[in-house]
C-alpha cells in the first residue's frame, strides 16, 4: 500500500557507530524502534541513534550535528534541553516522581489549558495523545448514546483500535482496519471521508441519522504531510455536527500550542465540543489531556458513568515540564513572532525550488510547517499521496547529508522552535539549494 522507498545504501544515512548500535537494537526491539516511523523505512536506510540534543540541534552517536525540524515530532516548542524546562523538571523530580494522588500543579496546568482553549471548561490529564483521543471518543459515545464516529482519510488520531482506520476508497465508506489485529467489528464503527470535503461529510451524516456520536478531526492536518483546512471547512463541520446531534472533536494533539496560544480553535474561532491535547503540553515528557464543556466532562468517573483512569496521569514531573514550556509560550505575540521567523525559512525554500524549476508547495501555521513536491496546494490525502515521492526522497537524502534533520516520511509535518535562529535558516537554505538540485535531476 505504501510507495516503495527509493533504493538507497544505509552507509549514506547513518554513521558506523549508529549502524552498530542499531543492529544491536534490532536484536532486542522489533525493528529496532519503539515507534515505527523512527526506522526510516521510507528512505530505505537506517536512522542515526541520537546521543543528545542542544537547543535546535541534534547530535548523533557518531558526533554528527543536525539542525532539527522534527523536534521529537512536535513537543519541543523551545528546542532540546531548554534550561527553564530542565530546571522545572529537576525541581519537580526532587519532590518525588509520582504520587498517584492529587497535586496543586495539576490544577495549575488545567487552569492554563482551560483559560487558553475556548472549547475547554474542564480537562482530564492522560499520558499520550492516543489515550486522549481514545478517551474523548468514549466520552462522546457516553454523551450521545451513539456508536459511530467519522474521521477523515489521512488524519492520524493515535493507535487505538477504532482510530487505526484509513479509507477503503476516496468515497465515503465503512472503515477498513489499517492494521492487523483490529477487529472488523471495531473498524465498522468508524466512517471515513476525505479531508476538506463538506459534501462527503454531510452525505455520511445523512446516511447514518441519529447514529453518529462524533466527528473527530485534526483542524490542521499534520499526519498526511502538512495540510491546512480550506476556508469555511471547520465552520461547516461545526454546523453539520450540531444539526445532526453529533459532537465535534478537535484533535489538537499536534496543533495545540503549536499553531496558536489556545490551539487552532482560538485561531479559526470554531469551538469544538471536545479537544484532545498532547505533545507540546508535556514539553517532551509524557503528558496529554482531553477537555470540553463541563456538562460533558461531568460524565467522567468519579462524577459520572464513563470510566477512564491512569496510574501516572497528571504525573508531577511531566506537568512541570508542560507548565514551564507553556509559560515560555505565553509571552506576548509569541506565535506571531515565531510564524514570521519561520516564514522566512519557508519563503526561502519556495524561492530555491523555483530557481531549480521544481514544483513545490509549502505552508506555515504558527510553528508548524510542511511541504510537498506537488504542482498545486494539497488539500487531502489523495493529493498528498500523489505528490512526487522520488523528488522528495532525493531532496531529503541531501538534506540529511548536509545536517538538516527533517521527518523521514513525506506524510509528516515539520516543526520550528523558539530557539531556531537566522543562522540555522541560512544553513538550511544553503543545504536546500543542493537538495533541490538533486530533486530537479530526478
Ligand atoms: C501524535 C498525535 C497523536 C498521538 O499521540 P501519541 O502521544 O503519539 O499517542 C494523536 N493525534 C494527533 C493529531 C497526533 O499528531
Amino acid at each position: 500500500m505504501s510507495p516503495r522507498p527509493a533504493a538507497a545504501t544505509t552507509t549514506e544515512l547513518s554513521g558506523l557507530r549508529s549502524r552498530r548500535l542499531f543492529a544491536e537494537a534490532r536484536r532486542w526491539i522489533p525493528g529496532g524502534v519503539n515507534s515505527p516511523v523512527r526506522a526510516w523505512g521510507r528512505l530505505g536506510g537506517e536512522p542515526p541513534l541520537i546521543e543528545r540534543g542542544e537547543g535546535p540541534c541534534l547530535i548523533d552517536e557518531d558526533g554528527r550535528h543536525y539542525i532539527d525540524y522534527v523536534l521529537s515530532w512536535g513537543p519541543l516548542l523551545h528546542g532540546h534541553a531548554h534550561p527553564k524546562v530542565l530546571a522545572a523538571v529537576s525541581e519537580a523530580a526532587q519532590r518525588g516522581l509520582s504520587f498517584g494522588a492529587p497535586t496543586r500543579h495539576e490544577t495549575a496546568l488545567a487552569k492554563v489549558l482551560t483559560e487558553a482553549l475556548p472549547g475547554c471548561e474542564q480537562v482530564r490529564m492522560v499520558n499520550s495523545g492516543t489515550e486522549a483521543t481514545m478517551s474523548a471518543l468514549r466520552l462522546a459515545r457516553a454523551a450521545t448514546g451513539r456508536d459511530l464516529i467519522i474521521k477523515c482519510e489521512g488524519c492520524y488520531h493515535g493507535h487505538a483500535d477504532h482510530l487505526l482506520v484509513a479509507a477503503g476508497s476516496g468515497a465515503a465508506t465503512f472503515g477498513h482496519p489499517d492494521s492487523a489485529g483490529v477487529p472488523a467489528a471495531f473498524a465498522e464503527k468508524t466512517l471515513v471521508v476525505p479531508y476538506n470535503n463538506t459534501a462527503a461529510m454531510e452525505a455520511v451524516l445523512k446516511a447514518h441519522r441519529h447514529q453518529v456520536a462524533a466527528i473527530i478531526i485534526e483542524p490542521v492536518a499534520g499526519n498526511m504531510g502538512f495540510v491546512q483546512p480550506v476556508d469555511g471547512y471547520l465552520r461547516a463541520l461545526r454546523r453539520l455536527a450540531t444539526s445532526h446531534g453529533a459532537l465535534l472533536i478537535f484533535d489538537e494533539v499536534m496543533t495545540g500550542f503549536r499553531t496558536a496560544w489556545g490551539g487552532y480553535q482560538a485561531r479559526c474561532r470554531v469551538r469544538p465540543d471536545l479537544t484532545c491535547l498532547g505533545k507540546v503540553i508535556g514539553g517532551g515528557m509524557p503528558a496529554a489531556a482531553y477537555g470540553g464543556k463541563r456538562a460533558i466532562m461531568r460524565l467522567l468517573a468519579p462524577e459520572g458513568p464513563c470510566y477512564q483512569a491512569g496510574t501516572l496521569s497528571g504525573n508531577p514531573v511531566a506537568v512541570a515540564a508542560g507548565l514551564a514550556t507553556l509559560r515560555l509560550a505565553a509571552a506576548k505575540d509569541f506565535y506571531q513572532k515565531q510564524e514570521l521567523r519561520l516564514s522566512r525559512l519557508v519563503q526561502g525554500l519556495e524561492a530555491r525550488a523555483r530557481q531549480h524549476g521544481v514544483p513545490f508547495q509549502a505552508g506555515v501555521c504558527g510553528t508548524m510547517w510542511g511541504f510537498f513536491f506537488a504542482p498545486r496546494t494539497v488539500t487531502n490525502f489523495a493529493e498528498a499521496a500523489a505528490a512526487h515521492l522520488e523528488r522528495w526522497t532525493a531532496f531529503i537524502r541531501v538534506m540529511y547529508a548536509r545536517g538538516i534533520y527533517l521527518a523521514p516520511s513525506p506524510f509528516e509535518a515539520a516543526f520550528w522552535s523558539s530557539v531556531h535562529r537566522s543562522s540555522h535558516v541560512k544553513a538550511t537554505l544553503a543545504a536546500a539549494d543542493e537538495a533541490f538540485a538533486a530533486a530537479a535531476a530526478v
